[in-house]
């Protein structure tokens, strides 16, 4: 018997695996009593008796069933190899951060929430963003394994103990190791990314023998606490600002039981409705310019609309605001390719094709009259593509050349558009060239975010203007990101861009690109201004083989399968080809090595500099035809300029 209620002593003091839980009054002062259903539980508040108030407020919860969750359905919880592992690894404390940095570390026994192994910002900041929490709810829920619950509660309660939230008089009297653990733990983001992912841990392990009275009131308070810091520290602006408003929406419509529930809920609302019309161009484009963040703003939108109308909340949303959401997907599905690839312009990773087609599915709910949209849910069988095929946006300065909508199509993506943010990279006029099944010339990509030192130096090498398929002087960055679209003729037998950018202090690149009868392009570059120095008009081809013909200036790709291209400049100057290895990364922390070209002049005076450079896709060498740059037939000037070139023989002569 002693030995008994020593035990029990024991569990009450300590609660489960030595974190102490007690039970936190103090939430009953954040609910509102007088919600339907609550009736029991604020007649014991009111009577002081708060252990029979939280054991009344957990029946509560674990019966409702009027709040609905639309990213989980309790009775088809499915988990992939991958969140199984996560979840496994989890209980081992090998904690699942950040795809770039694999295998996962392995953070203690005792855990320590401050570890840093690699100086890159994203592993310390992701860490509190728990990516294990919910496959270890979703393993739960289908193995019924109580270990599972058990170490979630573990280390949910460990986590609130050891990245306390300090008031700014706390800060002055923490250490400087505390105060720099909060800049991590609590970044407005992280704490939105929690305040989501508990909605879902939340319904996962309500009726677990572990989600305890106690545990459910430091559940709440935790959760009361990280909405009320959201609200008081959104970001300023950008995608940041969005997914904070997005979940704050998530925290009201799952919790309205919070006295301030409505408060979070409108003032998401608010902010997205505001928002949408700051941050979207009126051509559809997300103003940082970057594909990923694009499409991740759209489903933010799309997310804080469903969460909504699935409870009945959603007359908040004006027409206005689902007539934006669709020219943003509108303008995204122009921008990806025929096997739903992503270029991966500024900051952007290369999505997955089954992934995207699932969010054409959850698009296509929201709008089941748009035929683009069923068209690409259904993988073309279903639905119509537009009745354009060139298409310009020219708010954000994205240009579309295609030949078709299917996959054995011709399509650049060019990108000569506006100053934008943080994600944006100074690559005014490159882009990305697709045919046949093949991205061309894929972008260098991002790598990495921000970091330490060794992290910044990675990520200014993939940002650099040079490692991108546009002009330089002496390899350095473009100084000014602000494109001015001079032409856009997208409906010519020979689709025109001129688009010209200030890119050096006094040297102006003007980039005209002819898509010749729809089969390949003529680029025309034009270094106009008195600077002085190396210009050189530079290509980054796919991984793979490819032969350099320094005689005939040109390159053409080996590349196995119906893919390839080639390349030619030419120029009344003397023309230096430079042949050498680039990176390009698709992934976080992923990079392949890949061919770069490189035709550059001595520019010696304030004379105006051309090149002209043919880009023929073809697939197979027997369709490749002889191509000659007719330069001494062409004239060049700054406003206009007249071009030859011959194709096997046929005279083509165009100008901008
Ligand atoms: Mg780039």
């Amino acid at each position: 018997m002693l030995r008994f209620i020593w035990i029990s002593v024991f569990i009450v003091a300590f609660g489960i695996s030595g974190i102490s839980q007690k039970l936190q009054k103090n939430v009953f002062n954040y609910l509102n009593l007088d919600y339907p259903g609550l009736e029991k539980v604020k007649k014991y508040n009111q009577n002081g008796d708060y252990e029979k108030a939280a054991k009344e407020l957990l029946i509560y919860y674990k019966k409702r069933s009027s709040v609905k969750h639309p990213d989980i359905d309790l009775n088809n919880i499915k988990i992939s190899k991958k969140e199984q592992k996560w979840a496994d690894d989890g209980l081992k404390h090998v904690f699942f951060v950040h795809k770039g940095y694999q295998p996962s570390f392995f953070y203690g026994n005792d855990i320590n929430w401050r570890y840093w192994p690699v100086k890159d910002n994203e592993l310390r900041w992701q860490l509190h963003r728990q990516k294990w929490f919910v496959p270890m709810g979703k393993a739960y829920k289908i193995s019924g394994d109580e270990k599972y619950a058990k170490e979630w509660v573990y280390q949910f309660s460990d986590w609130i103990k050891k990245n306390p939230l300090l008031n700014d008089k706390e800060k002055k009297e923490a250490s400087k190791e505390d105060v720099e653990n909060m800049r991590f733990a609590w970044r407005a983001l992280e704490v939105s990314d929690r305040v989501q992912n508990q909605t879902m841990e939340f319904a996962l392990f309500i009726n677990s023998k572990w989600f305890t009275t106690e545990f459910l009131t430091e559940f709440l308070l935790n959760y009361y606490t990280q909405c009320n810091y959201l609200i008081q520290h959104y970001s300023k602006q950008g995608n940041h600002l969005l997914f904070e408003a997005q979940r704050l929406v998530y925290a009201g419509t799952f919790f309205p039981e919070f006295k301030d529930a409505k408060k979070w809920r409108e003032s998401g609302i608010e902010i997205l409705n505001n928002q949408i019309n700051i941050q979207v161009y009126p051509d559809g484009s997300q103003f940082e310019l970057d594909p990923h963040y694009h499409l991740v703003s759209i489903n933010i939108f799309c997310k804080a609309y469903r969460m909504s109308q699935i409870n009945g909340l959603n007359k908040e949303f004006p027409q206005s605001y689902f007539n934006t959401i669709e020219k943003m997907i509108t303008f995204y599905s122009n921008i990806c390719f025929p096997d739903y690839t992503n270029p991966c312009f500024s900051d952007a990773k290369l999505g997955e094709p089954k992934n995207e087609i699932k969010n054409y599915h959850q698009w296509k709910k929201i709008f089941p009259d748009n035929l683009f949209i069923k068209k690409l849910a259904s993988k073309g069988k279903k639905g119509k593509y537009p009745d354009y095929l060139c298409k310009g946006f020219t708010n954000s300065g994205f240009f579309i050349f295609r030949n078709s909508w299917e996959k054995d199509a011709i399509q650049m993506d060019v990108k000569a558009g506006p100053k934008a943010f943080w994600h944006c990279q100074p690559d005014n006029g490159t882009f990305e060239l697709w045919y046949n099944g093949k991205n061309l010339f894929p972008d260098a990509g991002a790598f990495v975010y921000g970091g330490d030192s060794a992290v910044w130096a990675q990520r200014n090498w993939f940002r650099q203007t040079r490692v991108h398929n546009t002009l330089t002087l002496n390899d350095k960055n473009i100084v000014n990101t602000n494109s001015q679209t001079k032409v856009w003729k997208p409906d010519e037998k020979t689709p025109l861009l001129v688009t010209e950018n200030q890119s050096y202090k006094d040297l102006k690149h003007k980039r005209s690109i002819f898509f010749v009868e729809h089969k390949f392009f003529v680029i025309l570059d034009q270094a106009i201004g008195n600077q002085q120095g190396n210009v050189c008009v530079n290509y980054h081809f796919a991984p793979g083989k490819v032969n350099y013909n320094k005689n005939n200036l040109s390159v053409t790709t080996n590349y196995d399968g119906n893919s390839n291209v080639f390349v030619k400049c030419a120029s009344q100057s003397s023309l230096n080809m430079k042949e050498y290895e680039t990176w390009c990364s698709t992934k976080y922390k992923k990079r392949k090595k890949r061919s770069s070209v490189s035709f550059c002049i001595d520019k010696k005076n304030n004379n105006l500099v051309n090149f002209v450079t043919i880009i023929y896709p073809y697939d197979n060498t027997n369709n490749l035809p002889e191509t000659k740059i007719l330069i001494n037939k062409s004239s060049f000037s700054e406003d206009k300029s007249t071009i030859n070139i011959s194709v096997d023989g046929k005279i083509y002569k165009f100008n901008n």
